[in-house]
């Protein structure tokens, strides 16, 4: 440690660097709290020391004094991740990105941003421009580009342009931790196995996105008889392609009694939803058709003006309920298209306490009906049984309660991550534990 710490006080303006409590603390901390089981399985993990670079040269200068010494560097977009994803297992420092934050280009279609870039002031600087952001996180306000691409996967928006994977990213300029750090610029499909790899293989420094064209949300919360009527709804919003969508919500009763400040009428099943203001006749007319009921309908005009219905969605939906209730966790599930009323309906046999949460998307072109299910936590083992009880039921289970990136389940072409990691990161120095070595190999 002293060997690192010398050389880093020598060659780094100490402006940019923190070296004490509550600094180390509170940039070595995420959202990983949602998971009993990580909470204390991370205990205790802080960093020695918090670099924040504020321009590519000072970006560089960090990596190589890094790479040089060996000291172990864990990066941070704003620490809202949910798996400990930027927390640092085996110290050394934290590389906090949030100053690298530059717009730096809005063009047709397209922005490029340094990757600190917080999706909120990006979707802004979009929707002036007549555009904005494909899909975000419900965390969008606080949370960084590169922080999503490689700790997230999808959210409001990916119900009509799909996830992370789907085309959102044009191009990337990945930096190598060496003692002349290279930087290495990626299109296409290249760009794949670099998303949602928690920052072990590579650091993003820049990156160019594709933009929507921007459309006029209308929000509404709606509600239901039944969870099954609710879900049906649903499912018809989002197969139905003339009715132009950015979220789609579900809330099982007595989810929505969490939700505070909607004041939501109580007993009953509640759908969010974001859709375009000249969709508003057709939307009427589906939820007829459904006996659904309007509690709460905001116009376009007070879009992004306060609190909006995503703040419920997505991990929002979970922050509420532990809110009220800090003994609550989530599960992260894939329903069957084809039978996932039939599998919600097994599992709400075996387990009553679990409460449904079902955000609809799309993946690859396909529906993707994503479950965040809110569970009462009793035991590790129970939840770990819980987990095998929908994985036997032909549902897709994405472990929110472990921080090792292949047991989470999301990363594109896991088996090439050593190989790439070798290139980049030549002493193993970035995220350390995350990415797990390969049993038996010889990488
Ligand atoms: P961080 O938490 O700081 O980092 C995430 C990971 O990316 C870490 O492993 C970090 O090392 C790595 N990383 C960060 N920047 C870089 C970089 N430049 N280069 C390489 N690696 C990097 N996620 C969703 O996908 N959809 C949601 O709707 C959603 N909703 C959420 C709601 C709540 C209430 C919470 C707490 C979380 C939610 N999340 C969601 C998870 C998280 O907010 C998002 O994934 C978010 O995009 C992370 O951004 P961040 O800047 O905070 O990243």
């Amino acid at each position: 440690n002293e060997h690192w710490t010398a050389i880093v006080k020598e060659r780094i303006d100490p402006e940019l660097l923190q070296w004490e409590e509550p600094a180390l603390a509170k940039y070595s901390m995420d959202y990983h709290h949602f998971s009993p089981v990580l909470t204390r399985q991370l205990q205790g993990k802080v960093a020695e020391c918090i670099a924040s670079p504020r321009s590519e040269q000072e970006l560089n200068t960090l990596l190589s004094v890094a790479a040089e010494t060996g000291v172990p560097v864990t990066v941070r977009g704003n620490g809202t991740g949910n798996y400990g994803q930027c927390v640092p297992v085996t110290g050394g420092i934290v590389l906090n990105l949030a100053k690298y934050n530059k717009v730096l280009e809005t063009g047709e279609g397209l922005m490029r941003v340094q990757a600190g870039a917080r999706l909120g002031k990006m979707e802004s600087t979009a929707r002036k421009a007549g555009y904005e952001l494909r899909t975000m996180p419900s965390t969008f306000q606080s949370a960084t580009i590169g922080g999503f691409l490689c700790g997230g996967f999808g959210g409001i928006g990916s119900i009509s342009w799909g996830t992370i994977w789907d085309g959102l990213v044009r191009s990337l300029k990945i930096k190598t931790v060496e003692a002349e750090p290279r930087t290495i610029e990626l299109q296409g499909d290249e760009i794949l196995p670099y998303l949602h790899t928690y920052g072990t293989i590579g650091i993003l420094s820049e990156v160019e996105i594709n933009l929507a064209p921007r459309v006029e949300w209308m929000q509404w919360a709606l509600t239901f008889d039944s969870f099954e009527q609710a879900f049906r709804f649903g499912q018809t919003v989002a197969e139905d392609s003339s009715l132009v969508k950015r979220l789609i919500s579900i809330h099982e009763w007595p989810i929505s009694s969490y939700f505070v400040p909607l004041d939501l009428p109580s007993g009953r099943t509640v759908v969010l939803l974001e859709i375009d203001t000249d969709c508003e006749k057709q939307l009427l007319r589906v939820i007829a058709e459904y006996g659904g009921q309007t509690a709460m309908k905001v116009s376009a005009e007070q879009y992004h003006k306060g609190v909006g219905v995503s703040d419920f969605t997505w991990n929002h939906t979970t922050l509420w309920a532990r809110k009220a209730d800090p003994g609550l966790t989530y599960l992260q599930l894939n329903f069957d298209q084809t039978r996932a009323l039939e599998q919600i309906a097994i599992m709400k046999a075996e387990y009553p306490e679990v409460m449904n949460h079902i955000e609809f998307a799309r993946q690859n072109g396909n529906l993707l009906i994503s479950g965040l299910p809110l569970v009462p936590f009793s035991t590790e083992e129970r939840l770990n049984q819980l987990m095998d009880r929908y994985k036997q039921n032909g549902v897709r289970v994405n472990n929110p309660h472990t921080w090792d990136l292949k047991d989470g389940g999301r990363s594109y072409a896991h088996d090439r991550l050593w190989e790439i990691k070798h290139r980049n990161d030549p002493k193993g120095i970035l995220n350390q534990e995350k990415l797990k070595r390969p049993a038996a190999s010889s990488v």
